[in-house]
């Protein structure tokens, strides 16, 4: 009768790290995949002050106790690893050499596709799978998290040894530290002449970062993504922290997965890459996401090719989707339409009863804002991944004298229903990887409405805080 501390922790919408927190404060020391048993799962959901009842019949997403799979079933399975770290540090850089790196020549002439992670295989003679999240960046990550979804085993923490420790490293090292997550140092750039590898463990030591040359106990590894010294390395190190992490899932049974990337695509539809949790998931499954039901009709690997099935950490695109989901969302297969329309309808009851909850809360900030300058926004962007982490980018730069008011955010071409609410609301649009469609541009020229386009969110933060420090003038 166990569960695990993230399974506990979806079923309270309490964030994993918050648990493993409280349990570390009640003597226990765990991480959020490790499972605890009844009395102590008891106890905590007392201690966030919940009530225990019984999981309804359902819920299918809110794994019961004898859900959890037994440990004869489970296997070993790859590693899913995040890269983090400043920007222009070296985080694209370095996912792109590690995956040319490990293309084998039977990979269809090395084409590989953007779905948002992909998985390599070692060409060691073992032939062991790693699988990347190729969204770097520590927005997405926390977002997930916000979600629910702890995808990410081992953070790849990217420092420039020109460079140094910048303001994104340190975000990144505690935001992996809140999820609990062990992490690696990977010192870029160490090919160029002015790199200083040292100074970078050095000052790592200032965050509690202590690696191993330091007599430490996290890996770091000197690297250059642009030369390719020291990724084997990497990657060896990435295993070996894999392999004292016993990562096991059963393979065998209804696959759960999580979402990572989901967007409208022109000629497919919905489509979603996720990321197989546990189970396999083949052609042909019926399935819940967020609150839509669906069924598989194709699955895509990150080499553009169909395959029927995937595994445990296998990332892989699926078509057949009711709806665009969220990033974070789970994915579940169920036995048939008829249980995936129920579940599905569950769950929207559920999101309802959510969002009527939370009203008050609103009211409260709407009373408190009578002062404060709202700087209102629209926001469309190409994947959903994007939108999410813009929409916290930018309500990270809300202050007590001005707040970001995103409107309205969603995935997808600029609208005219965009356009009419921009105007409205005399807000700027804000497109990432998006323009508007024809009809939309006739109406941005005739109301005159203010459009700004990015590809670099971190120039999108950098001119908008620019633009609300504008709009308070100088006397603030
Ligand atoms: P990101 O913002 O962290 O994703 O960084 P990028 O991967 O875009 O890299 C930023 C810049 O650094 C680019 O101009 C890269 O070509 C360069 N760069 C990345 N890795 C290395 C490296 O190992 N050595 C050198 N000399 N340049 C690198």
């Amino acid at each position: 009768e166990a569960i695990t501390v993230q399974e506990l922790a979806n079923r309270m919408a309490e964030k994993g790290a918050d648990l493993v927190k409280a349990l570390f404060n009640m003597g226990m020391m765990v991480t959020v995949n490790q499972t605890i048993d009844q009395d102590t799962a008891e106890l905590l959901v007392e201690e966030f002050g919940h009530n225990i009842t019984r999981v309804s019949e359902s819920d299918v997403d809110i794994s019961t106790e004898e859900d959890v799979d037994p440990e004869e079933t489970l296997k070993p399975r790859p590693p899913v690893v995040t890269i983090m770290g400043h920007v222009d540090h070296g985080k694209t850089s370095l996912l792109d050499a590690l995956r040319g790196a490990n293309v084998t020549k039977g990979e269809a002439g090395g084409i590989t596709q953007h779905i948002g992670a992909y998985q390599i295989t070692t060409k060691g003679k073992e032939k062991q799978k790693v699988t990347f999240l190729d969204t770097p960046g520590h927005e997405a990550f926390t977002q997930m998290r916000q979600r629910g979804a702890n995808v990410t085993d081992i953070v790849v923490l990217v420092v420039a040894a020109d460079d140094g420790i910048m303001p994104q490293t340190i975000e990144a090292i505690n935001h992996t530290k809140a999820a609990g997550v062990p992490m690696i140092v990977a010192i870029n750039k160490c090919d160029k002449p002015e790199a200083n590898p040292q100074k970078v463990r050095e000052r790592l030591l200032e965050h509690e970062v202590i690696v191993e040359a330091m007599s430490g106990d996290v890996q770091d590894v000197e690297v250059s993504a642009k030369t390719g010294a020291g990724l084997d390395d990497l990657l060896e190190k990435i295993l070996l922290q894999a392999e004292l992490m016993e990562l096991k899932a059963n393979p065998e049974r209804f696959a759960e997965a999580t979402v990572v990337e989901a967007q409208l695509d022109k000629g497919r539809g919905p489509v979603a890459t996720v990321l197989v949790n546990r189970g396999t998931l083949k052609r042909g499954d019926t399935f819940v996401v967020g609150t839509e039901s669906g069924r598989v009709r194709a699955l895509i690997d990150d080499h553009g090719k169909q395959v029927k099935e995937a595994g445990p950490a296998t990332p892989v695109e699926v078509l057949g989707l009711g709806g665009v989901p969220q990033a974070g969302d789970m994915l579940t297969v169920v036995e048939n339409e008829q249980r995936a329309r129920e579940v599905a309808q569950y769950r929207q009851e559920k999101a309802t009863e959510k969002r009527t909850a939370l009203a008050p809360t609103n009211f409260d900030t709407m009373f408190n804002t009578s002062d404060v300058v709202e700087f209102p926004v629209l926001v469309k962007a190409d994947v959903q991944g994007s939108v999410e982490a813009i929409n916290s980018a930018l309500h990270n730069l809300s202050n007590d004298l001005i707040k970001v008011r995103v409107l309205h955010a969603g995935v997808g071409a600029i609208t005219e229903s965009d356009v009419s609410l921009a105007n409205a609301s005399k807000a700027p649009i804000i497109g990432f990887n998006v323009r508007p469609n024809a009809k939309a541009r006739e109406l941005v020229k005739r109301d005159n409405v203010e459009m700004k386009y990015y590809d670099v969110i971190y120039h999108l933060t950098e001119e908008i805080a620019k633009e609300m420090a504008g709009e308070l003038g100088p006397e603030r």
